[in-house]
């Protein structure tokens, strides 16, 4: 097996896993780490200590993905082998969409924010085009506007089953740092929003796209999308009605969402199951249209902490099911 990373460029779908570094406090707490990352590979050694006695045991489950970055990968190194190489696909008119998928804490958003300034420089420098960006949120089915006052948007279907996003605003950027100053705000919007309200931003999925013009016709369109918390689907059991509700939809658009990525890797015939969700619906032309001119990376993220290993076996077998 491989131990160097391969680049993205040759693949359709690009499955890698990500996972963070253990925390110092974590390690105080007494969380040991309990994946090991050796690419492709990783391990999940899981521990059980079971509650009325010391009696513990072990099970080990190897998965194996494209690319797996240990804790010792940095964005950059992330960025070479996965957004990087697809730079030219975007130039060339394609679509690819990324999407980090994960546990709460496990790093997607770390990872976005990293990922965003590296591919829109790369893209600045390469590209004549006029720069548009949105960049929305997708909460308990609703779609918010992060670039124009969180204000609530329609989701709406013309006669030729176009999906249309009424309201988002696209911004045009004259220079990268325009750009990437935007992006950033959306970032910000975002956690402040969810801490002065009920809402919460592990339970939100958030999309940045930035679509590539010239004459106002797209020559290219990449989506960020940074996932709700993939554990917050399990509040569809929850006491409390509006988690209940909100788990519900995150459940649903997970799987909505493998189904989707499932059917783009079967090829052009396949049925993509859109309608399965919100937010498989605002981005269907991730996954349908033509056959070649669609990419999507997919980053499972997971905290490498033992009591969160039935979350991160989750997480991998989620992503394992896209190979
Ligand atoms: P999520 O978006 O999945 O909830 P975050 O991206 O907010 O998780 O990450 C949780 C915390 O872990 C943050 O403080 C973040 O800075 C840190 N973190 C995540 N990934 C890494 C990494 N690869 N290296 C260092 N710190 C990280
Ligand atoms: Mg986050």
């Amino acid at each position: 097996l491989q131990d160097q990373h391969i680049p993205s460029s040759n693949l359709k779908i690009c499955v890698c896993v990500r996972k963070r570094p253990i925390f110092t406090k974590e390690e105080a707490q007494g969380e040991i780490d309990s994946i090991s990352c050796s690419n492709p590979r990783v391990l999940v050694h899981e521990t059980k200590v079971k509650v009325d006695g010391i009696t513990k045991y072990l099970e080990n489950h190897t998965f194996v993905f494209d690319n797996t970055f240990s804790e010792k990968e940095d964005n950059a190194t992330v960025y070479e082998y996965s957004l990087k190489p697809l730079c030219p696909f975007i130039l060339g008119g394609g679509t690819v969409t990324c999407f980090a998928y994960g546990q709460t804490g496990s790093g997607k958003t770390f990872t976005m924010k990293g990922l965003q300034s590296m591919v829109v420089n790369e893209l600045f420098s390469a590209s004549k085009a006029t720069f548009f960006v949105s960049f929305f949120e997708i909460y308990g089915g609703k779609c918010f506007d992060l670039l124009n006052d969180r204000s609530k948007l329609q989701i709406l279907e013309d006669g030729n089953g176009n999906i249309q996003i009424q309201g988002l605003v696209e911004h045009t950027a004259a220079n990268q740092t325009e750009l990437i100053q935007m992006i950033e705000y959306g970032n910000s919007v975002r956690t402040t929003h969810a801490t002065t309200s009920n809402e919460d931003s592990s339970r939100s999925h958030a999309v940045c796209q930035i679509s590539l013009k010239q004459k106002n016709i797209i020559v290219g369109k990449l989506r960020l999308v940074d996932l709700a918390g993939s554990e917050r689907a399990q509040d569809c059991i929850s006491n409390n009605r509006q988690r209940r509700i909100e788990g519900a939809e995150i459940n649903k658009s997970l799987l909505a969402l493998k189904e989707c990525i499932r059917a783009l890797r079967k090829g052009p015939d396949a049925h993509v199951p859109y309608r399965g969700s919100k937010m498989t619906l605002v981005l269907r032309d991730s996954f349908e249209g033509g056959s070649d001119d669609k990419k999507v990376i997919m980053i499972a993220c997971i905290s490498p902490g033992h009591s969160s290993s039935d979350h991160s076996l989750n997480s991998l077998r989620y992503a394992d099911r896209l190979k």
